[in-house]
Order: C-alpha cells, then sequence, then structure tokens
C-alpha cells in the first residue's frame, strides 16, 4: 500500500476537480462515488464506485485503506453520505472537511417560493396552479410528483427515471452544465410557467434561474437538508487543495 490517501467523497464537479489538482501535486487521493449514473464522469486518479455499506462500511473501509483525511465534496442534497462521513470521521479522530458550493440566494427579479423539501414542492406546484412545469430535481425525486395528474411537467434527468412519473409528462435526458440559451429554448419552445429546483448551488446549473427570472417564471426553491456541524466547511476547491496540503 502507498501513501495513506485522501479520501474524497464525490459525484461533483468540485470532487473531480479537487481530485484533478491533488493527482498533479499530490498528495494521494481515492475519489468515491456512488455509482447511481450509468456512465459517470470519472475523476482523474484512483477512483472506486459503489456505496460503503453504511457507517460500519465506510469505517471499515477508512481503517483498511489507512486514510489520512476525508473530503465530503458530494452534493449538497446528499445527506446520508454527508452524515455517515462525519460519524466516522469523529469516530476515528480523522480530519474532515466539507467542500460545498455555496447555496443560491434570489436577487430582486427572482420569484421564489422557498420550500423546506421535496413534498414542499409538489404541494406548491398545486396551490400555484401551475401548468406546465419544468421539474430539474433529479431522477431521485420524481415519485414525489406522481400523483399531481392535472400539470404537465418536462421532467430532465441524466439516467431515465424508475419512480412512478405524473400522468402528463415528456422526459428529457440530458446532462449539465446548462447555458442560457439552452435554458431559454427550453423554456420558451415548452411554454414553462413554473420551475421547479434544488437549491444545489455553483454556476454550472444556475442559468435557469437568470433565464426563469427573465421570462417571469415561478421557481420553487427546495432548501438544503440540514448538515451536521463537523469539521470545517470551505466553499472553493482551492481552499480544499490548500486544507489537504497543510495535514501532508
Ligand atoms: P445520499 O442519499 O447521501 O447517499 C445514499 C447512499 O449512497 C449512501 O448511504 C452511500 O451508501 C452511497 N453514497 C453516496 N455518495 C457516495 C459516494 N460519494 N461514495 C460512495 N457511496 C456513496 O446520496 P445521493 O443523494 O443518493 O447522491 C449519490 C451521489 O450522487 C453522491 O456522491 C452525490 O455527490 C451525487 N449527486 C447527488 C445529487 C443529489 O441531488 N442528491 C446531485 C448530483 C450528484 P452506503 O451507505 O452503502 O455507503
Amino acid at each position: 500500500m502507498g501513501e495513506p490517501p485522501v479520501l474524497i467523497l464525490g459525484g461533483t464537479a468540485e470532487a473531480r476537480d479537487l481530485a484533478a489538482r491533488l493527482h498533479d501535486g499530490g498528495p494521494r487521493a481515492i475519489s468515491s462515488l456512488a455509482g447511481r449514473v450509468a456512465q459517470p464522469r470519472l475523476p482523474v486518479g484512483e477512483v472506486r464506485i459503489g456505496g460503503f455499506g453504511g457507517v460500519d462500511g465506510l469505517r471499515a473501509w477508512v481503517i483498511e485503506q489507512d486514510v489520512a483525511a476525508i473530503v465530503d465534496a458530494t452534493h449538497p442534497f446528499a445527506a446520508t453520505i454527508t452524515a455517515t462521513a462525519a460519524t466516522v470521521a469523529r469516530d476515528l479522530g480523522i480530519p474532515l472537511l466539507r467542500l460545498a458550493r455555496p447555496a443560491w440566494t434570489p436577487g430582486p427579479d427572482d420569484h421564489w417560493i422557498t420550500v423546506p423539501d421535496m413534498t414542499s414542492a409538489a404541494s406548491a406546484v398545486v396551490a400555484e396552479h401551475a401548468g406546465r412545469v419544468f421539474l430539474t430535481t433529479g431522477r431521485q425525486d420524481v415519485g414525489v410528483f406522481a400523483g399531481i395528474d392535472d400539470v404537465w411537467f418536462l421532467i430532465r434527468v441524466v439516467d431515465p427515471p424508475t419512480a412512478d412519473l405524473p400522468r402528463q409528462h415528456r422526459v428529457l435526458r440530458s446532462r449539465g452544465p446548462y447555458g442560457l440559451e439552452d435554458e431559454r429554448k427550453i423554456m420558451q419552445d415548452n411554454q414553462i410557467d413554473l420551475l421547479v429546483t434544488k437549491n444545489s448551488g455553483g454556476e454550472l446549473t444556475r442559468a435557469k434561474l437568470v433565464v426563469a427570472a427573465e421570462l417571469g417564471v415561478g421557481v420553487v426553491m427546495v432548501q438544503r437538508p440540514a448538515q451536521p456541524q463537523t469539521g470545517t466547511t470551505v466553499t472553493a476547491v482551492a481552499d480544499a487543495v490548500e486544507w489537504v496540503r497543510r495535514r501532508r
């Protein structure tokens, strides 16, 4: 076994960026992906794919691999793995860094209905009397909208959803990043009157919010789940690189 590695919990552009920067100058890092997407964008360097098996599984893996530090660079809505990493890092006394892009905040032209979770987002779609909804919350949450029969949904996903779908819908398979022109065309061509999104944050998927404001389309914004208050948090990949290298 080589130098004790840094474990990067990934599945985000930031995690790939971090892996690339560490690949170029060290220290050794292993990126971990959940294996949700059929053809993931792979980080450079060492990669492992698949769940660990909860807290016990991650703890055993971290011990076996002699992990020196963990960077949790998972998506802000990946709450389970974030909680698991926090527990394992605390139990084993391993340094933990949370790398998470800042949440989006509304500007003066934005019309957001902020909701705490996906079930509330579905209620908001009904309460708003939306006719044509652009649903960008991802494959795993689509089922929550299945019972809404009198609304048409444009469902944007990377891989096909397996959950029950709303009666009136079209599935649009694509992967970001998306530019302003892409989003403008999608929303205009499909006569969208409401956008439903997670507050993922970051620039790669922000164009839809700019276009929604421009077209006067309302936004149902699902707030992030609570994060454990463990370890240090940074929002920039460069700060994560510095944190990791300081630990050498
Ligand atoms: P989650 O609900 O927090 O995690 C569910 C389970 O998936 C975890 O308990 C863990 O299984 C496994 N897992 C999650 N991330 C992992 C990782 N990086 N490496 C190994 N196992 C992982 O996560 P999720 O929301 O399903 O997201 C799964 C992955 O997709 C994450 O890596 C996340 O960064 C990425 N992603 C999520 C979203 C989103 O909106 N949720 C969007 C973009 C990308 P075990 O308990 O068996 O270890």
